[in-house]
């Protein structure tokens, strides 16, 4: 019989990061998947990355993951969001050739060390007791392992909804798994179903391009991944067209028809990725509604029309899809669907995506109630290289929330459970000035190095551009200006204040190195991505000082640890409320307990005070 290290379940954007994040460990994985053919499918929208999102790219690549590197090699159009804006909101987003991301994760994943790939089904797993030892595949066959991630999307009795036709299915064309939905179902774990939905694809040759306002991409792309500068593949426009009120007409007169509005769907959707029955019965005021037409691929006639995704019948998508300007006479190649799915609570999961209850088996994307490849990646990529530490022996790992949007968004998670399919934003992250795109391999590049998930290549670039800087930083430390010079630039700033270093001065908002060559023209500067990092960091240098305190008081209520079998029920003063909603989360310390919603400062102070008296009495049993 096989044995692996590590079995992760399912290829799709969790599974790959997770399965490359073990295997770049040097632990012996596994990828077991329905179809090898469907590793690194994208199986909504044809773009990677945005707002928060990018950022969660950006961190995945600083650890060595590949999302970054096979969204730079898909990218047929890359826009950095929020230019106008500070650094720290800004995110890089790149629509995708959807067959070159599939044949570059694939690439990545046949050319891994320490890493087999499995075609098959995971029907079951085998346990002794609590601890996972295996799993077993429709095939008869079983796999020998103690450490399971299992990353199935929304293949858990995914459900496929179109008008009131529903069909069971995991995504479109494919089967959807019930044997691990009712093993999981089997440990009482707290489980919920969500539902998403995609749009109806249109055949490119059908539009009318030439009518349409065009959307170009940046002259200067901002890539994703910190080792790659320039795009692979050729550039593109997309087409914007909009939504009016005879569209709206023929959606409103067929809501009853819709699966989500007929009464066929129980799940909750995203709130802010509305179906577009959602956004003419929301925003009933609103007469039109921004499309996106975005192709999905260079060689590939298909358009995915960003902002219209829906579940009514077939014959209503075609009747508003051609009342749109530019679409009538547009032909419907796959029409959209909503898919409803079960999800397991996160709340039910350690920091290291492994469930409390059963040792050795890691969840990781849409299963934990996230939506969106990027947030799938991530968790993988936790998962993964826990789930190797935990193999090798050498514990776990934490992404904190001070750290990372990787680290806000498992701590959201797991103490705060989700409501609705969770996506992550820039305003889930309180220390967002320090948590930016542009720094994301300062804050984890030596990390991973020190975990050993990154390899020698990014390491050997890393440190060559953290020497650069260093270097530019010392030249600009030793370089005085007075203020009087500073002022006569036209930069805002008293000409009778204090002397200031060419480093102080960057922390100006108009203070660029196009100014500083312009009083020092001889200054040797540095290239300009490694001048725009020295300047980024400089910008935010005295916020970040400011926002160090906060992080040391949330370090602090952190390191009160709340014991694996703490009851919190029968502490004198603490309302059942708080015990249900403690019990529900179960903080490892007070920093989450004061995370979770509702959870009051009084609560937390009677938990202090048992905490306190649990460890006294440890200490005396010892
Ligand atoms: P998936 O990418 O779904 O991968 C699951 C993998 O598990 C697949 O490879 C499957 O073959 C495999 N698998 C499942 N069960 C088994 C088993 N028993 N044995 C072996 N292999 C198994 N995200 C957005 O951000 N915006 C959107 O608008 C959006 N709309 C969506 C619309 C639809 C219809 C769908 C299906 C998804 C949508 N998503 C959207 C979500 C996005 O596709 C997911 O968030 C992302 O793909 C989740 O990644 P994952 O790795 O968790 O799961």
């Amino acid at each position: 019989m096989k044995h692996f290290d590590v079995v992760v379940i399912g290829g799709g954007h969790a599974g790959t990061e997770a399965a490359l994040a073990a295997a770049r460990m040097g632990v012996e994985t596994a990828l077991l998947t329905l179809s090898a053919d469907t590793i690194g499918v994208m199986s909504c929208n044809p773009a990677i990355g945005g707002l928060g999102k990018g950022h969660l790219v950006r961190e995945i690549d600083a650890m060595d993951g590949a999302m970054g590197r096979a969204a730079d090699a898909a990218g047929i159009q890359f826009r950095l969001l929020n230019r106008k804006k500070g650094p720290a909101v800004q995110g890089p987003r790149a629509q995708a050739d959807r067959e070159l991301y599939r044949s570059a994760m694939q690439k990545e994943i046949y050319e891994a060390k320490h890493l087999s790939i499995i075609q098959g089904e995971a029907i079951d797993l085998i346990q002794e007791k609590d601890v996972v030892v295996g799993v077993k595949l429709a095939d008869g066959s079983e796999i020998r392992t103690n450490r399971v991630i299992l990353t199935a999307g929304t293949f858990l009795r995914g459900v496929i909804h179109i008008g009131d036709v529903s069909k069971p299915g995991g995504r479109m064309g494919e089967q959807p798994s019930i044997g691990m939905a009712e093993r999981l179902e089997s440990y009482d774990l707290p489980m919920g179903r969500l539902k998403t939905g995609t749009p109806p694809r249109l055949d490119g040759r059908s539009i009318r391009w030439d009518d349409l306002e065009s959307q170009p991409g940046d002259n200067d792309p901002t890539l994703f991944s910190f080792l790659n500068t320039v795009p692979e593949a050729a550039q593109i426009e997309c087409g914007i067209t909009h939504t009016n009120p005879q569209t709206h007409e023929v959606i409103v007169k067929n809501l009853e028809r819709s699966a989500m509005y007929g009464g066929h769907i129980d799940g909750v959707g995203p709130r802010y990725c509305p179906s577009i029955e959602d956004k003419v019965v929301r925003f009933a005021d609103k007469t039109s509604h921004q499309i996106f037409l975005e192709p999905e691929g260079l060689s590939d006639h298909t358009v995915y029309p960003n902002g219209i995704s829906t579940s009514l019948p077939v014959e209503v998508q075609q009747d508003y899809v051609t009342s749109i300007f530019g679409l009538e006479k547009a032909v419907i190649l796959q029409p959209g669907y909503a898919i409803e799915y079960d999800y397991i609570d996160p709340r039910a999961l350690r920091h290291t995506l492994e469930l409390r209850q059963i040792s050795g088996l890691y969840l990781a994307g849409q299963i934990n109630g996230t939506t969106g490849y990027e947030e799938a990646a991530a968790q993988g990529l936790v998962a993964g290289l826990n789930a190797a530490l935990a193999s090798l022996g050498k514990g776990s790992l934490e992404f904190k929330r001070s750290q990372s949007y990787i680290g806000v968004m498992i701590d959201d998670l797991i103490t705060r459970g989700v409501a609705e399919p969770y996506r992550m934003f820039t305003s889930r992250a309180e220390f967002r000035l320090s948590l930016r795109a542009d720094n994301a391999d300062q804050r984890l590049t030596p990390w991973g190095r020190e975990i050993g998930c990154v390899g020698d290549r990014r390491w050997t670039q890393f440190s060559t551009k953290m020497d650069e800087i260093e270097q530019l930083r010392a030249r600009l430390s030793g370089l005085q200006l007075s203020a009087r010079q500073i002022n006569a630039t036209g930069v805002r700033l008293s000409a009778d204040g204090p002397k200031r270093t060419a480093l102080e001065a960057l922390t100006l908002n108009d203070f660029g190195f196009d100014v500083l060559r312009e009083l020092e023209p001889e200054f040797i500067g540095g290239s300009s991505s490694v001048e725009q990092q020295v300047k980024n960091d400089a910008l935010y240098v005295n916020y970040i000082a400011r926002q160090n305190k906060d992080i040391e008081a949330m370090n602090r209520d952190e390191s009160i640890v709340i014991p694996e079998n703490f009851e919190f029920f029968g502490i004198p003063g603490l309302s059942t409320e708080m015990v249900q909603k403690l019990s529900a989360a179960r903080p490892s310390n007070i920093g989450q307990a004061s995370r979770i919603d509702g959870v009051t400062p009084a609560a937390l102070m009677l938990l202090v005070g048992r905490i306190k008296q649990f460890d006294l009495a440890r200490k005396k049993a010892l």
